[in-house]
């Protein structure tokens, strides 16, 4: 038989105050499902009583009677696993209270192990669904978002302080639904998130969270080029310059550049032969068409299916031979990556002074959304500071939307949010915790 103290290995328990006896562990069926309850008894002599603070000499404070709870731990093996606990209860001879025997295992009034909690926040800075983590743990759905929304409160931010450089993105959340949210540039930590990103939600929120001493600290905001709340950051950030994010210029002229080509291939779907040859040419490599002019090769033959042996630089000037709008695009569409490549944006001016009859309808608005926005542009070329960071947290999210999507309510999905990105899914990290808790 094991002893008292093998027991508590085994459910890492590490109070010595719980004892286990013989035939402790019995299996039954409890919520529908068979598990192990295994009973085990807490009691020691209290150094004081907990209301009056007597000392307890001379058996001032006595015990008297038991209290039993149940509380979920691990699963140990395959069964969910509970510990029956019969908990001492003292009484004080000086004041006449009563209070029950204490245990790190569990917190007072809970009846969740500190270790199944930590397993809970463990697996919710994994992409899990709430329902799996709350099947592998035992614990009701409720439960688990309970805990998880006690400890996102850790990270939401109480700053009334806001960093130098902004960044501010949006991302889907529901059907249709965007969520607006702002990371510290730098760091990339999180700083909030909003249920909406129309003006009025922003406005204010910023209003209401931060004094405008603080916002007037902001020097930097990186935005989309479409973002509709752009107009809103002078009356909120009174020294902010406003950063158009660079990936997303080159997207723009990217996205017109790629419509040509799809414009032109699909002119020359036609009953004639040589179009035909050129349409397939031109759906095949479409890559090659966006990639940059620095990258092309001019010195090595390839073979290319449809071409045969081909310098890279020849099969793309073959393509573009195709259409005079095509060929123009692409030379406007190259001298901006150019410039924006080099960090030139006096080049960059030059480029959209001109005017360009040739080019496509889709690269002449997107050049006409450039001039618009160049104020802010500017900033790309002279700020080192880009929506990275804050993409990247978008990626992220999108899998834990796909994975762990299960709450229509926006403050539990912001709460599951925040510890996906700030809680360690480390067990290293939890046993730290929970040996400080202990
Ligand atoms: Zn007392």
């Amino acid at each position: 038989m094991p002893t008292s103290n093998d027991m508590r290995k085994i459910l890492d328990i590490q109070d010595k105050n719980i004892v286990f006896e013989d035939n402790c562990v019995e299996y039954t069926r409890f919520k529908g499902r068979k598990c192990k309850m295994i009973k085990g008894r807490l009691t020691y002599i209290p150094q004081e009583c907990i209301k009056c603070q007597i000392p307890n000499e001379q058996y001032t404070v006595y015990a008297n009677g038991t209290q039993i709870s149940r509380i979920t731990l691990p699963m140990s093996g395959v069964h969910p696993t509970y510990l029956v606990l019969k908990k001492q209860r003292f009484k004080c001879k000086n004041c006449g209270a009563s209070f029950t025997a204490k245990t790190p295992v569990v917190k007072e009034n809970c009846f969740i192990s500190n270790y199944v909690k930590a397993q809970i926040l463990d697996k919710s800075s994994m992409a899990q669904s709430i329902k799996d983590i709350s099947v592998q743990t035992c614990v009701s759905s409720a439960t688990a978002q309970r805990m998880m929304n006690e400890q996102a409160k850790r990270y939401q931010s109480t700053d009334t302080w806001l960093p130098k450089h902004l960044s501010f993105d949006e991302f889907k959340y529901a059907k249709g639904t965007l969520a607006f949210e702002y990371i510290d540039a730098k760091e990339g930590k999180i700083l909030d998130i909003l249920p909406s990103r129309d003006s009025r939600t922003i406005k204010n929120h910023f209003i209401s969270c931060y004094s405008l001493k603080s916002r007037s600290i902001v020097e930097t905001i990186t935005v989309d080029m479409n973002a509709g709340y752009v107009n809103l950051i002078p009356t909120l950030f009174p020294n902010a310059k406003i950063i158009i994010d660079r990936f997303h210029i080159v997207q723009l002229i990217n996205r017109s550049l790629n419509r040509t080509r799809i414009t032109i291939m699909n002119r020359l779907h036609t009953s004639d032969e040589e179009d035909m040859k050129k349409n397939r040419r031109l759906k095949r490599f479409w890559k090659k068409i966006l990639k940059k002019e620095s990258e092309l090769s001019y010195t090595t033959y390839h073979y290319y299916t449809m071409f045969g042996l081909r310098l890279e630089s020849a099969l793309i000037d073959e393509l573009l031979s195709y259409d005079a709008t095509l060929k123009e695009t692409y030379e406007v569409y190259q001298a901006i990556l150019k410039a924006i490549d080099k960090n030139e944006y006096d080049e960059l001016v030059d480029l959209l002074k001109n005017d360009y009859p040739l080019i496509s309808q889709a690269m002449k608005t997107s050049l006409k959304t450039l001039r618009k926005h160049l104020k802010h542009i500017k900033n790309t070329f002279i700020y080192p500071y880009s929506n990275g960071k804050i993409e990247g947290i978008n990626n992220k999210i999108k899998v834990l939307n796909r994975v762990a999507y299960g709450s229509r309510n926006f403050t539990n999905y912001k709460n599951r949010i925040l510890l996906h990105f700030n809680q360690k899914p480390q067990h290293e990290q939890n046993e730290k915790t929970l040996s400080t808790a202990a």
